[in-house]
C-alpha cells in the first residue's frame, strides 16, 4: 500500500473536517474500505461505504453475499470510479430520520457483483423490499439528498 504523507492527511482534514465514520465494525464483514488516513476499515453494509464516501475519498471492496465475488471501486470527490465488475447492483432499504438524515437497514442492504446474484437473493429474501439501483446512481442520489454543508470554494 502507498505510504500516506503528512501533507495528504492535512489536506484531507481541511477538505472534509474531522471524519466521523458511519457503520464501523470491529469484526470483519463483507464490506471493506481502505482509507488513506486509517488503512483498512470494515463497515456493516454496502450503503455504509457510499455514505462514508460522502466524507472522504476511499477505496472499497464489497463481497457478494451470494457468490462471494468481490466488487472493487474507488470513491473520489463523492463519485464512484473504477468499478470492477462494471455493473454491480445495490439493494438498499432506507428509513427516514428527518431532514438531511438518512438511515439504512443494514441486514437488507447489500452490493451484488451481478444482477443474477441479486435476483437469486431476492427470491429467498423475506424482509422489506428496498431500492434496486446501480452504485453510481445511488451515489448521485446521496449527493443530491445530503449536500455538502460548506460549498466548495
Ligand atoms: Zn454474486
Amino acid at each position: 500500500m502507498r505510504r500516506v504523507t503528512k501533507s495528504e492527511v492535512l489536506k484531507a482534514v481541511s477538505n472534509y473536517g474531522p471524519i466521523r465514520l458511519v457503520g464501523f465494525s470491529d469484526e470483519p464483514t463483507l464490506y471493506r474500505m481502505i482509507l488513506p488516513q486509517r488503512g483498512d476499515v470494515y463497515v456493516k453494509c454496502g450503503a455504509d461505504i457510499l455514505l462514508n464516501g460522502l466524507k472522504t475519498d476511499l477505496r472499497a471492496e464489497a463481497r457478494c453475499p451470494v457468490c462471494g465475488n468481490v466488487t472493487s471501486f474507488h470513491i473520489d470527490q463523492r463519485r464512484i470510479e473504477d468499478l470492477d465488475p462494471k455493473e454491480p447492483m445495490l439493494h438498499v432499504v432506507e428509513f427516514k430520520m428527518g431532514p438531511r438524515h438518512l438511515g439504512v437497514e443494514c441486514e437488507s442492504t447489500h452490493i451484488f457483483d451481478k444482477k443474477d446474484c441479486l435476483t437469486k437473493w431476492v427470491s429467498t429474501y423475506a424482509g422489506k423490499h428496498g431500492l434496486v439501483i446501480s452504485l453510481p446512481e445511488y451515489m448521485s442520489s446521496l449527493n443530491q439528498r445530503l449536500p455538502r454543508k460548506v460549498s466548495p470554494a
